[in-house]
């Protein structure tokens, strides 16, 4: 049984068919690239996945339970998070204390009760942000304020993480730190989903890659069979990406 199984999702906005008939499989273990040009319907996946939005039709299933249009705090507590595409720390609160949030119990994510200082540090260590953790959000590097949106996300102890855009405004130096962290998470046994609106970034980290463009799956293999995909790459050049 896969970890995630996404079965023929469909998100309507009115008339716009944001997704279309979209299914992936993800297994325990597993990093999966999710590309496509900016518009084609990656982060309303992932929202749908999330109980963000309803989705229109189909089902999503996490460790075998049904998960469709379930809370977003329940789908947290069943141990699937996500990095959204936004960074959105709060401001007037310290780096710990934005981790902090998502561990207290009356958190719009988690059930549990709160966690311990050195609990804090090894979330931000896992990120290596442990030397901000008495910063302000907005006094850090835009890379580190990305950072600490994963740092949030490690703090509801998640089995899976999606990540959506990690690597955004990053320089090349930034990627590939970021690529190496991740691929640390990987070794730690976190099954993942990484979201790119590029072809490059992301290639060299995932194990497979499915690529949407215009709501509907355009294709899924091997990140090398993907870069040399004719109409993957059409695609791309017809679309807003690269
Ligand atoms: P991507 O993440 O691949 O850039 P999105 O999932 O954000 O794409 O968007 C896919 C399509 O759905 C776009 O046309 C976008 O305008 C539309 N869309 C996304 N969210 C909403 C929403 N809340 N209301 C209306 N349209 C939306
Ligand atoms: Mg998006």
């Amino acid at each position: 049984m896969s970890l995630l199984e996404v079965d023929s999702l469909t998100k309507k906005f009115g008339g716009l068919v944001a997704v279309d008939d979209f299914s992936m499989d993800v297994e325990r273990g597993e990093i999966v690239g999710l590309i496509g040009p900016n518009g084609s319907g990656k982060s309303t996946v992932f929202n749908c996945i999330m109980g963000i939005y309803n989705v229109t039709d189909g089902t999503v299933r996490f460790g075998g339970d049904e998960i469709t249009d379930d809370a977003t705090h329940e789908v947290v507590n069943k141990g699937l998070s996500r990095v959204s595409q936004e960074s959105n720390p709060i401001d007037s609160m310290s780096v710990a204390g934005n981790i902090k949030l998502f561990t207290l119990p009356d958190s719009i994510v988690s059930l549990r009760g709160g966690a311990t200082e050195e609990e804090i540090y090894e979330y931000a260590a896992r990120i290596d942000i442990e030397d901000d953790l008495h910063e302000m959000p907005d006094e850090l590097p835009h890379a580190d304020v990305r950072r600490l949106e994963i740092a949030k996300a490690l703090a509801t102890e998640p089995e899976m993480m999606l990540l959506d855009e990690p690597f955004a405004g990053m320089n090349q130096a930034e990627i590939s730190e970021l690529a190496a962290q991740i691929d640390r998470f990987r070794e730690e046994g976190m099954t993942m989903v990484v979201v790119d609106h590029n072809m490059g970034g992301l290639m060299n980290l995932v194990d497979r890659v499915v690529v949407l463009n215009n709501g509907v799956k355009l294709a899924s293999g091997e990140p090398e069979e993907i870069a040399e995909n004719q109409e993957v790459q059409e695609a791309y050049l017809a679309g807003e990406g690269i």
